[in-house]
């Protein structure tokens, strides 16, 4: 499959591999839905089908199926999501000693690094520092700031490029089929990001988390602060809360494109005019302001009830 919006990306991985240059340990960061997973298995095909791989060959193909028998995605046990020690150390530590079964290299992947607590990236570090030949590693992670300095520093860190509207809707309707109208759509409200196009086209979290922000914008136009704490409250992660505030912020922002007379593009246009027809743009900029302070580093880290009411005092009903 042809990688979107991703093209600079291979072209600085083909030409490591092709110079022998590909680090055995690698971390790509990027957002969640921004393509991570397949540009794992792209450098997996690099490690075990070529530099420049086939994407057709048993070893491919076999890649793309979830089926290869030295690529070991390492399952997060936790109930909140988090990677168990044991369990790590189970997978890979014991295993890592152990030749490949297929060919010349065994490759871990963690999917979601920034969920591997401190005491297992020390665990994991001389498996890091002192591989056997036929090991690699990709780790990938939202924010390489969770990972320690030590892991870091022993990874050669990629940054995943992220897709514009178009070449996510190119995507969306020449390899998934989605009708051209509907992928412009939605190419514009993800902003380009095909993961979570294709979580919604799913029906998966995403379309929760879109309801989740109409409400909030419905309730800020019907100035309820009731409706905004409820659905606010509705949030117990601190990763949803930020996709509801981020989706909410693109409401409020066709809110001001509204009444600029420019396009909307968010998930919640309806609720984007209501808003625009009970407050002026410095109402709505000031929201917008309140939202990304909360949504902004660290911010987060706090309680999120206090987040809830820190954003909702500065709305002003
Ligand atoms: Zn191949």
């Amino acid at each position: 499959m042809r990688l979107y919006g991703k093209e600079p990306l291979v072209e600085v991985l083909e030409e490591a591999a092709g110079e022998n240059r590909l680090s055995h340990a690698i971390l790509l960061t990027g957002e969640k839905g921004s393509g991570r997973r397949t540009m794992a298995k792209f450098i997996a095909k690099q490690f075990m089908c070529g530099a420049v791989p086939c994407e057709s060959c048993v070893v491919c193909n076999k890649i793309d199926a979830d089926g290869h028998p030295d690529i070991i995605y390492v399952q997060q046990k936790c109930k909140d999501g988090k990677y168990n020690i044991d369990d790590v150390r189970e997978c890979v530590s014991k295993s890592a000693a152990v030749k490949p079964n297929d060919g010349d290299v065994k490759i871990y992947i963690f999917e979601n690094s920034d969920e591997l607590s401190p005491a297992i990236q020390d665990t994991l570090l001389k498996n890091i520092e002192e591989p056997e030949a036929w090991n690699r590693f990709i780790f990938l992670c939202e924010n390489s700031g969770n990972l320690l300095t030590t892991i870091r520093s022993r990874v050669t860190e990629y940054r995943i490029p992220e897709c514009t509207p178009e070449q996510c809707c190119e995507c969306l309707v020449k390899e998934f089929g989605v009708d051209k109208v509907k992928a412009k759509e939605l190419s514009q409200t993800m902003s380009g990001n095909i993961g979570k196009c294709l979580d919604v086209l799913n029906g998966g979290d995403e379309v929760k988390l879109m309801d989740t922000a109409r409400h909030i914008a419905a309730g800020i136009a019907g100035k309820s602060g009731y409706l905004v704490c409820a659905a606010l409250a509705e949030q117990s992660g601190r990763k949803e809360y930020a996709a509801v505030l981020e989706y909410l912020a693109g409401i409020l922002r066709d809110a001001l494109a509204v009444r600029a007379g420019g396009d909307l593009c968010s998930c919640g246009k309806a609720e984007a005019k209501a808003v625009a027809k009970v407050f002026d743009e410095a109402a709505v900029a000031a929201m917008l302001d309140k939202i990304f302070e909360v949504n902004s580093a660290g911010a987060l880290n706090l309680n999120l009830a206090l987040c809830s009411a820190y954003l909702t005092s500065g709305l002003n009903f």
